[in-house]
């Protein structure tokens, strides 16, 4: 469904122009993922990205049920599961992508994020320092994604 988002957040072009915003994340979504950093380290927090399309509206974090969660995350399966079936029903918002955090400040994703890759187009963002950096999970591996924050 989502994979048309994918071949245009794979295209080294979205990125490439001055003033080009690939994508757009609400306030309270960044904040959100923030905060979930912060309340979750030293381990990794992890969570949902919710919206339409290229627009993240909602970050809602998830239980990080990694068997070494200070240096790995997997989001807990229940809540991908339903979050993926909501929005397939169209009960709920698209499952734009997925956030984790970087305890120890890698502001891009790690190897083992690229192992971990489902190169499907989605979103990753990514918290380190108590700042967002976003990545397109695309089919050539992670490019990184401008984005904009608006209100919300
Ligand atoms: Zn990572």
């Amino acid at each position: 469904m989502l994979r048309g988002w994918g071949n245009g957040l794979a295209s080294r072009d979205s990125t490439r122009h001055i003033g080009d915003v690939a994508l757009q994340i609400s306030q309270s979504a960044l904040a959100a993922m923030i905060a979930a950093a912060q309340a979750a380290a030293p381990c990794e927090a992890c969570g949902l990205l919710l919206g339409t399309g290229l627009r993240i509206e909602r970050a809602l974090p998830t239980a990080n049920v990694a068997g070494d969660p200070a240096t790995h995350f997997e989001i807990d399966p229940a809540a991908l599961i339903a979050a993926h079936r909501a929005a397939r029903d169209g009960t709920g918002p698209e499952v734009v992508g997925y956030f984790h955090s970087h305890p120890n400040g890698l502001a891009r994703p790690s190897a083992t994020d690229r192992q971990s890759a489902a190169r499907d187009g989605r979103v990753w963002a990514i918290v380190a320092n108590g700042a967002i950096t976003c990545w397109s999970d695309g089919p050539d591996g992670f490019e990184p994604l401008s984005y904009a924050v608006t209100q919300g």
